[in-house]
């Protein structure tokens, strides 16, 4: 049996942040600077990466802004 993988995924991770002046307007949290990297992958394996810079909320995680 040949296992064919064609699954193409992204994981995003905070390389490092800092505090950021205001809030999130979804739930109201504090609001950071941070440091983003994403990884695109094909079957697991990481093949393209980048990073970008953001402002998120650290309670629900949200993407306020975005800076490329
Ligand atoms: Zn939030």
């Amino acid at each position: 049996m040949v296992y064919m993988c064609f699954l193409v995924d992204q994981t995003r991770k905070v390389r490092r942040s800092k505090p950021a002046a205001g809030t999130c307007s979804r739930c109201g949290g504090g609001a950071r600077v941070a440091e983003m990297k994403t990884a695109t992958r094909f079957c697991y394996v990481p093949f393209y990466w980048k990073s970008w810079k953001a402002i998120i909320c650290t309670y629900c995680g949200a993407i306020l802004k975005s800076y490329r």
